[in-house]
């Protein structure tokens, strides 16, 4: 299913096509299990529960690349960082950079527009205590390497949340931009900086997850400096 992800011809076509994906059997039955049973909060509504696509502008400058969606945040709404207390951290330091025009994403319509920004995932459905296995992460990959030809024209910064999207910049490297990825790979850290020429500079960010921001390890006031920073290495500091 994944072979089909090459030949999307625009984001629009990426996106519906991978949201008929079943290419990982254990994802699958995680997923719609989640929306079947559902949390208790959620019991009167529909889970979305299919892979979630990426979302923004298809002119982004700035990609923001997660894990994978949450199992009652993503896989309920079908949008990403969508529903959830991961979102609502990361939307508000969002507006507050001026890379989006509201603070919350609560649903599918709800508004939220993003300027210069898509923000996707190495993974498109939910896994089970948020850990897909490799063998799903190479499964998946093919999505979102399209995906980051498809914004390749105007991306100038990536900005990874967490380890796990530190690790899967150096395929993108690869496969979307034909430059073998630095041996050793430099290693992922909050603040980390990599920039190899003439392709997108990356950014490390602690993982907006609830258990880094309710623990206080990530702050509003480090989202702030990692968006401000993004926004200067993308050239957008004339542009709110
Ligand atoms: S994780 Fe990716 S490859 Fe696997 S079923 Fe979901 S969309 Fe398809």
């Amino acid at each position: 299913m994944a072979a089909r992800a090459p030949r999307a011809a625009d984001l629009a076509e990426l996106d519906a096509a991978v949201a008929g994906c079943c290419a990982c059997p254990r994802l699958v039955a995680w997923r719609e299990e989640v929306a079947r049973v559902r949390r208790a909060a959620f019991r009167d509504q529909e889970y979305w529960g299919r892979p979630v696509p990426g979302f923004g502008a298809a002119d982004a400058r700035i990609a923001i690349l997660g894990l994978a969606p949450a199992a009652h945040g993503g896989n309920r709404t079908g949008r990403i960082f969508t529903g959830d207390r991961s979102g609502d951290v990361l939307f508000a330091a969002l507006y507050r950079a001026g890379l989006a025009n509201q603070p919350t994403s609560v649903a599918v319509g709800d508004g939220l527009e993003l300027r210069h920004t898509r923000i996707a995932a190495a993974v498109r459905c939910a896994p089970p205590e948020n850990k897909p296995t490799p063998a799903e992460r190479d499964t998946c990959a093919p999505w979102l390497h399209r995906e980051f030809e498809l914004i390749k024209p105007t991306l100038r910064v990536v900005v990874a949340l967490g380890a796990f999207a530190w690790a899967a910049w150096w395929p993108i490297l690869r496969r979307v931009y034909g430059v073998q990825p630095p041996t050793p790979r430099p290693a992922f850290g909050h603040g980390a900086h990599w920039f190899g020429g003439a392709v997108p500079q990356v950014l490390g960010c602690y993982h907006v997850s609830q258990q880094n921001t309710f623990t206080g390890r990530l702050t509003p006031a480090m989202l702030d400096e990692v968006f401000a920073r993004a926004r200067r290495l993308a050239g957008l500091d004339d542009s709110r």
